[in-house]
């Protein structure tokens, strides 16, 4: 019997994903053992925020708690990451977190860690007690591209990334759709020696070499021929079967539209008081947030467009918005809605909503794209510029911010995606993408559903 350790990045909508993800697999596979390994904060977040919490845990499975490498407790989320890396790093975290699943296991040792590809050392403490590597990429597989070229797209830029920064990459295979500003963070701009830099320039010289296979959060027919081939020509063994959302077993994510547990701010509810595709749903994701001044920009431009919106905002950012915004949506409930969270893939397969005001982060994206929905994107930080690019550039179902939003900016694309010429375009072009998911997940012999057979087959072999 197989008993499969799965190894979270334990920060921001990471140990989500993997949790979701697990909970597939572990439902895939009755006869094996799951043990999926976090720390103590990531656990307590994932039972506050998880839908459904009561059934987080298939039977087959068990949480492991493993070390946070100890930050002071005021530390700020860079910190955390920073000081759970280097813990990780030195050796010992995930190695305790083997042996610690391995004795809540009856003594059933380990056969394979299936990990978060941050998390490049489960590579390592996979090796040291004989079992498979098999990570799971959560990003866009241009991101992963641009990752694996770093040496040599370091090796080009150098320090001219600002002054070359409109430069499309055409001697890059994969990238050639995308400028130097497009690449994600730490490439070849930013700080190089962040710890997410750095873990990704680790994890890019590591998976090569150590992964038996991963797991690619894209389906047939997203990523242009050129991304995939330059995938596969250093992965040979990579498998998409995303969107990953699409994997949970019904009792989370898709539960039914009407569950209190699912949407305590009646997100569903409000939505099904208006017409078809009139409402822009508006969210950063869980950590960005944009500065006071582009929040108020930001408020004032939806109040302009004249659409209705949903906007799934934190509540410490709701003191920041313009006076009166809130009551004014409080008091003429059909114009607005602002709550601190939206049972987001429930939303965006809704009828009635017409676009998606979003930073572009990829699980957003597919969800997006999954659902039809047409997005205005304004990326932060991280991977979110490439994103947003594929969105706008490569795909064409949305539009990318230039920089930050004014209320004009906002009013124009809102409306455009919910009435314009140019909306319709976008529509229809998130509609093929939907349709290509569909034919992925739901026909039989489709090639997501076949490429995750697969992924279970590997990592519970004996
Ligand atoms: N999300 C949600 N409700 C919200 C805000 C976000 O369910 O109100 C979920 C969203 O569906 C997505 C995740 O949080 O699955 C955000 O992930 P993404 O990769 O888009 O951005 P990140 O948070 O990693 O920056």
């Amino acid at each position: 019997m197989a008993h499969v350790a799965v190894v979270t990045f334990p920060f921001s909508s990471h140990a989500a994903v993997l949790l979701s993800f697990a909970r597939a697999l572990a439902a895939a596979s009755p006869a094996s053992t799951f043990s999926f390994l976090s720390t103590a904060a990531s656990f307590a977040h994932l039972r506050k925020t998880a839908a459904a919490a009561g059934d987080l845990l298939p039977g087959n499975m068990r949480f492991v708690e493993v070390a946070d490498g100890a930050p002071p407790p005021d530390a700020p989320p860079p910190r955390r990451m920073a000081v759970f890396m280097e813990a990780a790093e030195a050796g010992g975290v995930v190695e305790a977190g083997l042996e610690a699943a391995r004795a809540a296991a009856g003594g059933a040792a380990v056969s394979c860690v299936v990990g978060d590809a941050f998390v490049w050392m489960a590579g390592d403490a996979a090796a040291k007690v004989g079992a498979r590597w098999v990570p799971v990429w959560t990003g866009a597989s241009s991101a992963l591209v641009a990752h694996l070229r770093t040496d040599a797209l370091r090796d080009d830029v150098g320090d001219e990334a600002a002054s070359r920064a409109d430069e499309l990459l055409t001697s890059h295979p994969g990238l050639e759709s995308y400028r130097i500003r497009d690449l994600p963070d730490g490439v070849v701009s930013g700080d190089l020696n962040y710890v997410i830099s750095l873990l990704l320039h680790r994890m890019a010289q590591r998976l090569p070499r150590a992964a038996t296979a991963v797991a690619l959060n894209t389906f047939p027919g997203l990523d242009p021929p050129t991304v995939t081939a330059a995938l596969t020509a250093v992965l040979p063994n990579c498998l998409p079967l995303g969107p990953y959302h699409l994997l949970a077993p019904a009792t989370t994510t898709t539960a039914p539209a009407d569950d209190d547990d699912d949407d305590p701010n009646g997100c569903l509810a409000w939505l099904d008081r208006h017409a078809p595709r009139t409402v822009a749903y508006v969210s950063f994701g869980t950590v960005a947030s944009p500065r006071p001044d582009e929040l108020r920009e930001l408020a004032a431009g939806l109040e302009a467009s004249g659409a209705p919106f949903l906007w799934s905002l934190r509540e410490e950012s709701w003191p920041l918005l313009p006076s009166g915004f809130l009551e004014r949506t409080k008091q003429h409930a059909a114009a607005g809605l602002v709550v601190p969270w939206a049972p987001q893939v429930g939303v965006l397969r809704h009828a009635s909503v017409g676009a998606f005001v979003t930073h572009a982060g990829w699980a957003s994206v597919m969800e997006a794209a999954s659902s039809g929905v047409p997005m205005a994107c304004r990326p932060f930080f991280g991977d979110q510029r490439t994103n947003a690019r594929s969105v706008s550039h490569v795909w064409g179902f949305g539009a990318a911010f230039d920089g930050a939003m004014t209320r004009g900016g906002v009013a124009t694309a809102v409306a455009s995606l919910v009435g314009g010429e140019d909306g319709r375009r976008m529509r229809a072009r998130a509609q093929e993408l939907q349709a290509k998911v569909a034919s992925a997940f739901d026909e039989p012999d489709g090639r997501c559903r076949k490429n995750f057979d697969k992924f279970v087959e590997i990592i519970c072999a004996s």
